[in-house]
């Protein structure tokens, strides 16, 4: 079965925003599927189904064949990493080194095997050296390197990433890229949201083009080319 299905996904936000309308999509394991659309096109409402942040309000969402609901979120998330937009939704602790921690401590984690998972971590990262530092006086790039770390230590077997290249200069977005196909070489799923149509164009599997809550249309990268 795919990594993740979605079928006629519809949600509102509290204020009656409708964010999604019927979407489907499918991701299919072992993939790297860009999400694409312009700001407000449903992008990240979408991606924050995957993991359960946001509940099922109308359709259904699969993951690994099963049905996410209230009752199996614990389950997902050990099996959907998800990586914000703004790494400082997500960085807490005092050091680097705590903050990748944090997710295999909660899975009760500790001693030797604890210390060699942070370790792999940050070092699949590059930033090995940084254990000890504040995350607050990382870089940008910095900092959205250890939030990946966080979420590899968990080993998802799917990494879902909201606009991961967002404010990294050329050399950092290549970098990122060149990280997530390693990644995906390891057998991880790799989802991304972006605006960015030229690197989906050269680095997704599948698109999926989102609109107004929408999906406009999904498939091979070339359905971006061959239109222009
Ligand atoms: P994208 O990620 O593609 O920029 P979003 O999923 O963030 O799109 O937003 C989809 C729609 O939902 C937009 O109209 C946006 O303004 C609205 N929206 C997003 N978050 C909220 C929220 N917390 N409350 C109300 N409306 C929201
Ligand atoms: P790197 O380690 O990737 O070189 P930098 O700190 O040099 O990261 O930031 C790269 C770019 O991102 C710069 O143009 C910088 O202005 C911008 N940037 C840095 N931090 C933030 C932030 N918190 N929000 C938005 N843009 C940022």
């Amino acid at each position: 079965e795919p990594a993740i299905e979605v079928t006629k996904l519809s949600f509102s936000y509290k204020d009656g925003t409708r964010a999604l309308d019927r979407c489907s999509v499918t991701v299919e394991r072992g993939t790297k599927v860009a999400i694409l659309g312009p700001n407000g096109s449903g992008k990240s409402t979408l991606l924050l189904h995957f993991n359960g942040i946001h509940l099922v309000q109308q359709g259904t969402v699969r993951v690994l064949g099963k049905t996410v609901n209230q009752h199996n979120e614990q389950w997902l998330r050990s099996k959907v990493g998800l990586v914000f937009q703004d790494p400082d939704d997500q960085i807490f602790s005092g050091t680097v080194w705590e903050d990748v921690a944090f997710g295999p401590v909660n899975q009760g984690l500790r001693g030797e095997e604890l210390e060699a998972k942070v370790r792999q971590a940050l070092r699949f990262v590059n930033m090995e050296q940084y254990g000890h530092k504040v995350p607050y006086h990382l870089s940008y790039g910095q900092k959205k390197r250890v939030a990946i770390a966080g979420v590899l230590a968990m080993d998802p077997d799917i990494i879902v990433l909201d606009e991961p290249v967002a404010f990294l200069d050329p050399a950092g977005k290549r970098a990122l890229f060149e990280l997530l196909n390693r990644l995906n070489r390891q057998g991880k799923t790799i989802v991304t949201a972006t605006h960015d149509v030229d690197l989906a164009a050269r680095w997704a599997d599948k698109v999926i083009i989102l609109c107004r809550g929408r999906v406009l249309t999904q498939g091979e990268p070339a359905l971006l080319t061959d239109k222009t």
